[in-house]
């Protein structure tokens, strides 16, 4: 618990401070900022374009959105899809003889299902769903602690996305002991719809962030918005390593500063790889995704990690559109193609 209210804190600080200087010009200069909690994580949306009278309703219509994706995504909520897929008790389709395994799955979820297959395979495994039994033997959130290690090894047998057999509208997951968490992929999926609301609402200026997860529409009065990037383990939470200059684009970031603990001075943290079901051990503390849609830069975040440093950069130079900026755990700074760097560390997309 004490660990959830630090990480609480520290993700609300990162919210507050991870926007700098946005909204100082004179049409804008008014930005409202709403809070949610969601995704077990402070959620905020600011709005920077002129108020619209029906602003409160615009907000409580993506806040119910967020409730929604939790509703259906959060594999501990015993009403959600996930939890139903998990413990086997969603809907059965039924065959001509009886009824089958096949769950019958909405749309949605079906949907961020089928999005995170396509990055385990363009990941090579790094980025897999199916990571649930490993994720909930660590338990970083509510009582992080090293398991055993062959408890570690049996529940890796459970770790493979080809256990998961998708026919039309349903789901089955090839052994009972498989289960599917969504943690990596999620915030992004909810980013990306919550901007689209916003969008069909008119407004034109707005940041989405989900615990760090950030999303922008539009720009800020003409201008770029300028997105930090956390310093990892830095004194406060506005150390930042650099500044993104960004319109209408999502940052995501996946570090190892998070969610974490340290045992005999080793850090254990939340991104966790499926070849040896331990943290990933590499010379990474951050990678950060600057992409058009969320749902990439968060999957892609957390795959580049996985990856490491000449692997990651490797994958993400061979998509369009998508950058990249890692930070190693002495500090320096490793762009993707297409992204450059002043002498303040302010990144920008080379036009
Ligand atoms: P955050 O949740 O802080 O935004 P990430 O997007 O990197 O961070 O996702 C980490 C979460 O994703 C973990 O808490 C866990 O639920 C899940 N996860 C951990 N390792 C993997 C992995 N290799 N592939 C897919 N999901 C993972
Ligand atoms: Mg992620």
């Amino acid at each position: 618990m004490r660990y959830k209210i630090i990480y609480f804190l520290f993700i609300f600080m990162l919210i507050i401070t991870q926007i700098l200087g946005c909204g100082t010009e004179s049409n804008f200069n008014n930005p409202r900022t709403y809070t949610h909690f969601c995704f077990d994580t402070v959620c905020t949306i600011t709005i920077y374009s002129k108020k619209q009278k029906d602003e409160s309703k615009t907000i409580d219509a993506c806040f119910n959105l967020c409730d929604k994706y939790e509703n259906l995504f959060n594999k501990h909520n015993q009403d959600s899809e996930i939890y139903k897929i998990n413990s086997g008790t969603l809907n059965k389709a039924v065959s001509k003889k009886n009824i089958s395994n096949n769950m019958i799955v909405s749309p949605e979820t079906l949907g961020l299902i089928r999005q995170s297959l396509y990055y385990s395979k363009l990941s090579k495994g790094a980025f897999d769903i199916t990571i649930s039994p490993i994720v909930d033997l660590w338990d970083i959130n509510d009582n992080p602690h090293i398991p055993q290690k062959n408890d570690i090894l049996k529940a890796l047998k459970y770790v493979d996305y080809n256990g998961i057999i998708i026919k039309n509208n349903t789901i089955r997951l090839s052994h009972k002991n498989q289960a599917l968490d969504l943690g990596g992929i999620a915030k992004g999926y909810a980013a990306d719809q919550i901007k689209n609301l916003l969008q069909d609402k008119k407004v034109i200026s707005a940041i989405i962030n989900f615990g760090g997860n950030i999303q922008t529409l539009g720009n800020n009065n003409d201008k770029d918005f300028n997105i930090g990037i956390t310093k990892p383990f830095g004194e406060n939470a506005d150390d930042y390593s650099a500044k993104l200059k960004i319109k209408d684009m999502s940052v995501v970031t996946s570090g190892i500063y998070e969610r974490y603990f340290k045992k005999n001075n080793k850090i254990y943290h939340h991104i966790l790889n499926p070849q040896t079901g331990y943290p990933v051990e590499n010379s990474l503390y951050s990678v950060t995704i600057i992409s058009k849609n969320s749902i990439d830069g968060d999957a892609l975040s957390t795959s580049a990690f996985v990856m490491g440093l000449s692997k990651g950069l490797s994958l993400i130079n061979s998509l369009d559109n998508i950058y990249a900026v890692f930070i190693t755990k002495d500090y320096k700074i490793h762009l993707s193609d297409g992204l450059s760097i002043d002498s303040d560390n302010v990144i920008t997309i080379a036009k």
